[in-house]
């Protein structure tokens, strides 16, 4: 039985007035959540203050990218894996598909980045997933196979009993348009049985998170299915009463 995971993406939001009142609904609510792991990746530049203010012992932090560089150098700009393990962070998201379009990172980059979180000793948050044209043109399983190969090529796929998996259609991102839990469940599907024909037992319990345009009002039926083990949240997630019902319905 796998344990549900929920955790909210803030991207590039916030300050330290609006953080504050964020992590203060999230303590006064988080013993409401039993049984789910709950997370919360502000930007990087905020952990530090996120940390101070969280008394929530059932949360989490992460950040949203590292560097692949582990731990210093001349990289201006950029955050390594140690750093962010300095400032207690549990997570990492990597590979989100604003980070592939925006900032152009490879399939390839973004397998080192898995390494070197997996060598800090932190959990990744893997993302994956098409665009609408890539799903209108019939490539979805292809690239989404392709994004999953290039990682399990440089760090195995035993390492995946490590690694978190968010499914996040492109096209569903901060569109309002959530995939149907019936789409999102054949793709969740799709990527565990991939996993599971090079070793059943890892994939049986690794976590794969649908992201995409969750709202409280459909949460439950997405974390119904069968293969959605919870999500990473967006915009829902900067409204500590939204985020909290998001994770009760996992
Ligand atoms: P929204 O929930 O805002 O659609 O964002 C999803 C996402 O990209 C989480 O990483």
């Amino acid at each position: 039985m796998r344990k549900p995971f929920v955790a909210g993406n803030w991207k590039m939001h916030g300050s330290k007035a609006s953080i504050e009142s964020l992590v203060k609904g999230l303590n006064e609510q988080a013993n409401q959540v039993q049984n789910v792991d709950i997370a919360v990746c502000p930007p990087a530049i905020y952990i530090d203050f996120v940390q101070a203010n969280l008394s929530a012992d059932n949360i989490a932090v992460g950040a949203q990218n590292v560097a692949e560089e582990p731990v210093q150098g001349a990289f201006t700009g950029e955050t390594s894996v140690e750093m962010a393990k300095d400032l207690n962070c549990a997570y990492i998201i990597l590979g989100h598909s604003e980070r592939r379009a925006i900032y152009g990172e490879t399939d390839a980059q973004i397998a080192e980045k898995t390494k070197v979180v997996l060598e800090a000793g932190l959990t990744p948050i893997l993302c994956v997933g098409e665009t609408l044209d890539e799903r209108e043109s019939g490539v979805m399983e292809k690239v989404i196979a392709d994004q999953l190969d290039a990682v399990i090529k440089v760090v195995g796929i035993d390492a995946f009993e490590k690694i978190v998996i968010a499914y996040e259609p492109v096209w569903a991102i901060g569109t309002g348009k959530t995939a149907s839990p019936e789409q999102a469940q054949e793709v969740h599907a799709f990527i565990r049985d991939k996993l599971a024909r090079l070793n059943r037992s890892i994939a049986e319990k690794v976590i794969i998170q649908y992201g995409g345009s969750v709202k409280p009002d459909n949460a439950a039926e997405l974390f119904a299915q069968a293969d959605i083990d919870g999500g990473l949240i967006g915009g829902a997630s900067l409204n500590a009463d939204d985020f909290m019902a998001i994770c009760k319905a996992a």
